[in-house]
């Protein structure tokens, strides 16, 4: 089965999941962004746990179109998943690491038990992905991608992204 997408306007970080996806970078030590804003509103139980991470399996950073969980903190969440979207390119097709970011979401959300995931649109911000090809890409993978996941819900932050992930979605 694949997980039925829904589109919601708004802050990823208000959103009541099960498990929230943040749009991170290798470091795991925050940033701007998605990231920015759930290290904020969740509180620094994340940080510590992404800390811990850091010092154990991944010393050099999570690799680019890797995913990772940790506790949400103080987040309406029970779970982040922390994944790394490749930076866009025009020189080069990355868009195999864009597919495995959101494969990698969804086979940590299936490990932990995650039946809603809230996904925002990774890469688009400070990476720069072209908005229409990434929405093109995360609806395309979601679809094709068998999963436990009951839904996932795209989270826009903006009219017009959110009009994008709306036309893909059909
Ligand atoms: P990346 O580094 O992967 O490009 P960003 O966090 O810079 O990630 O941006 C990814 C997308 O998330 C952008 O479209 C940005 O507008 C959007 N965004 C930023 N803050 C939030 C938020 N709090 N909730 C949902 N989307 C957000």
């Amino acid at each position: 089965m694949s997980a039925a997408i829904t589109l919601v306007r708004g802050d990823i970080t208000r959103q009541r999941v099960d498990a929230l996806v943040n749009a991170a970078n290798s470091s795991l030590l925050g940033g701007g962004g998605v990231d920015g804003a759930i290290h904020r509103r969740g509180g620094p139980a994340i940080l510590t746990e992404c800390r811990a991470l850091r010092a154990s399996r991944y010393g050099r950073g999570l690799p680019t179109g890797e995913a990772v969980a940790t506790t949400a903190g103080a987040l309406d969440a029970r779970w982040v998943i922390h994944t790394v979207g490749p930076v866009w390119s025009a020189g080069e097709d990355r868009s195999h690491l864009l597919v495995s970011c959101h494969r990698a979401s969804l086979r940590v959300a299936d490990e932990l038990g995650a039946r809603t995931v809230a996904f925002p649109a990774i890469s688009t911000g400070v990476y720069r992905w072209p908005l229409d090809d990434a929405a093109r890409i995360a609806v395309e993978t979601v679809r094709d991608t068998a999963t436990a996941v009951e839904e996932v819900r795209f989270v826009l932050f903006d009219q017009p992204a959110h009009e994008v992930f709306a036309a893909r979605i059909g």
